[in-house]
């Protein structure tokens, strides 16, 4: 079932929302070549704890850390390590925290140094996509509209569309109803409505969809080895429409990005 949030809650789902938002803000200043994942972990659960939040990854469903921490060819669920990122690298970091019963789910790839073009093509395309898809996430519509935004986008790239992992509804447990595939059909699946909060996550893939685990269980690859990238919002349908409640607004601090990638998707 599909569990609806009032405003009220929704309010408590951006503060846990934004928890995660500073925590990628502080990552982007620290990600450079020479770092490891097991430290940006360790900086993210204090961060995480000095306000107010529980990392909610750490132990859930047995995960030993704080973040999910996927370089390169891996797509999600990678296990922080003491091994230094290198110039050329990206990484996908993945945070989730629980504050005032409620989650945040959010992740950004960022570039390690300077990162070859095509590279930073499919970074690009991928949190366009991610964009393209909340668009569609809106009173009436449905989860296949979604899908089908995003799948249509990054297809004509030559991308694949990771089908195995798809985002998910968001609230008091990590993973609600409805899940929220980054590929479909138009206007199939179930339909959006006021109070609806989903995190969205395309998980594209510069070669091909398809994937493999590694054997710790937990991180996933590509099978070709080519990049993945993987950008994450959380969203809620206010006023019948999206409002996001995760912001990359941190991260584009640190890192001197100016965006108004996110305008659209604000309260006026
Ligand atoms: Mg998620
Ligand atoms: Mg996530």
């Amino acid at each position: 079932m599909i569990k609806l949030k009032s405003l009220e809650e929704i309010e408590l789902m951006r503060e846990s929302a934004l928890l995660v938002s500073k925590t990628l803000g502080l990552m982007a200043r620290e990600i450079k070549p020479g770092v490891n994942t097991l430290y940006l972990d360790k900086l993210a659960e204090e961060f995480i704890r000095d306000h107010g939040g529980i990392p909610a990854f750490l132990g859930m469903y047995g995960f030993p850390n704080t973040l999910c921490a996927s370089p390169n060819e891996q797509i999600v669920h990678g296990i922080p390590t003491n091994t230094p990122l290198k110039e050329g690298d990206i990484i996908s970091i993945d945070c989730g925290v629980l504050k005032n019963d409620f989650y945040g789910d959010h992740a950004y790839t960022f570039e390690v140094g300077e990162v070859a073009t095509e590279t930073k093509k499919l970074l690009q395309i991928t949190k366009e996509s991610l964009y393209v898809g909340i668009r569609e996430f809106r009173s009436g519509n449905r989860v296949g509209d979604v899908g089908y935004a995003i799948q249509n986008y990054v297809e004509k790239h030559g991308y694949g569309v990771v089908r195995e992992l798809v985002g998910h509804g968001l609230g008091k447990k990590m993973h609600e109803e409805p899940e929220m595939p980054n590929y479909g059909k138009r206007g199939s699946g179930k339909r959006f409505s006021e109070g609806m909060v989903v995190a969205i996550e395309p998980m594209i893939n510069m070669g091909t969809h398809k994937i493999i685990q590694f054997k710790d269980g937990w991180t996933i690859k590509t099978a070709d080895l080519k990049p993945s990238a993987h950008f994450e919002h959380d969203v809620a349908i206010v006023n019948g429409k999206p409002e996001l409640l995760s912001t990359f607004k941190y991260v584009y601090d640190a890192l001197g990005i100016v965006s108004d990638e996110e305008d659209e998707f604000r309260a006026k």
